[in-house]
């Protein structure tokens, strides 16, 4: 095991009915914004059940940001920023999914960023850029912020990155920084209850491929991590059939729930190698293609896995026989692998999501644009040894064409 330092100040709340702790967990003098997204949180009354929860005790003083965008917009979240100067807010409440978390925690770290020669503190677009360009690692100050969590995928609730679109510039880009944990999330398995079959199976493939990018690298001996994220894959394997059946099932729910929040709150990722390939392809094809972010990670994985399946032989052997229980030995490893990767495949298809760029109506005229947006953002080392160069990545893309399956 690698050495590391582990950290996360995140309280969570968990369970139904949750959501009136507000009156507790968000300090009674502050100058609150909730943002939220397209209109869900107002159509399930989960926005009029927090107002009610803010009001409940306490002198907050409670203002609304509605329309972030699934795949949060750069200049929607502007707008936001500048919302937080005019009326000198100091906390958000985030009121949604890993959209409105991320756009969020965004607002939070660039609202300080105000032009110069500003008198109305409108927030400088060329500075917020450039921190997100940058990934917003040396941003000192942010604005505190908590939130409501309405679907389980991405772990943003309890983690301190996020994802923000710019559709002009045809980038979503990645940042992470210790000032936007959340101070507290409350996720109440209920809220989850009205999402559409589509979000709740992207939810559980997000947190599926979240776990692999953590776990199927090398080995470094981690039994803990590599336990753990075993069970969160056989977990969401069970589960995500579950909730296909029986989709009212709460406790299905409640599983479903805390393990996304487990697969990306730093625990199974602490002193093991990452990947992240097929985060930062699956980026490329959302923001050229507005692929839900989900999709376009179950399209790539598969041809991921087997592109790299030497250098992650090792591991590949580990995934068949602890989590699809693929323990013949009369079958050769690359059997074995191939299988793996089949039963991998053939999970995403029961859930309904695509496994190829033909599933997602793309033909190989797709790649070349993808390559150069790559080329553009700098992903260009990347995976668990840094190795994956423009050429892997078009050869993982090129396997991704046509499914094997
Ligand atoms: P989302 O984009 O936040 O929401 C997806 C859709 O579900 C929206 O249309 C939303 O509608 C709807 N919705 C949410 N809660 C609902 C509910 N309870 N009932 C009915 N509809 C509901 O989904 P997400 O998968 O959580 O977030 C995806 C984003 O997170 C992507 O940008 C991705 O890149 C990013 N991400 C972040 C991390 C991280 O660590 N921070 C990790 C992976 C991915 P409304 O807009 O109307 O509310
Ligand atoms: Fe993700």
């Amino acid at each position: 095991m690698n050495n590391f330092q582990y950290y996360n100040p995140v309280r969570i709340v968990f369970g139904e009915g949750q959501i009136k702790q507000l009156s507790e967990l968000v300090p009674t003098e502050a100058r609150v914004l909730i943002t939220y997204g397209g209109g869900s949180a107002q159509r399930t009354g989960t926005l009029d059940e927090v107002k009610n929860a803010l009001s409940a005790n306490g002198n907050r003083e409670v203002f609304e940001f509605g329309g972030i965008e699934a795949n949060p917009e750069f200049t929607t979240l502007l707008k936001a920023a500048d919302m937080v100067n005019e009326h000198n807010i100091d906390f958000l409440l985030a009121v949604g999914g890993g959209s409105v978390i991320d756009g969020s925690k965004f607002v939070a770290l660039v609202s300080s960023f105000t032009e110069d020669d500003s008198k109305n503190n409108t927030v400088s677009r060329e500075k917020a850029w450039d921190a997100l360009l940058s990934g917003c690692a040396n941003i000192d100050t942010a604005i505190d912020l908590g939130a409501v969590l309405t679907i389980p995928a991405t772990g943003s609730e309890m983690n301190n990155g996020g994802v923000v679109n710019h559709s002009e510039r045809q980038a979503k880009l990645p940042f992470r920084s210790p000032l936007v944990f959340p101070k507290f999330s409350i996720l109440d398995p209920t809220k989850t209850l009205t999402l559409p079959e589509r979000q709740v199976m992207n939810g559980v493939a997000d947190a599926f491929v979240h776990v692999m990018e953590q776990y199927l690298t090398y080995p470094v001996n981690a039994k803990v991590q590599d336990a753990f994220s075993e069970s969160l894959l056989k977990i969401l394997i069970e589960e995500g059939a579950a909730v296909k059946a029986d989709p009212e099932n709460l406790e299905t729910r409640k599983n479903i729930m805390w393990t996304a929040t487990m697969a990306l709150n730093g625990l199974i990722g602490t002193g093991v190698p990452q990947d992240w390939t097929t985060h930062m392809i699956g980026h490329e094809l959302t923001s050229l293609h507005a692929i839900d972010h989900a999709r376009t990670l179950t399209i790539v994985l598969p041809s991921v896995l087997r592109e790299l399946k030497d250098s992650k032989k090792d591991k590949l052997l580990q995934y068949a026989r602890n989590v699809w229980n693929i323990a013949d030995t009369d079958l050769d490893d690359d059997t074995i692998i191939e299988t793996a990767i089949v039963h991998t495949e053939n999970f995403f298809r029961e859930l309904g999501l695509p496994v190829s760029l033909e599933d997602a109506e793309l033909t190989e005229s797709a790649i070349d644009p993808i390559i150069k947006q790559l080329e553009a953002h700098k992903m260009v080392k990347l995976g668990e040894h840094g190795k994956n160069d423009l050429a892997v990545s078009r050869r993982i893309l090129e396997r991704a064409v046509t499914s094997k399956a």
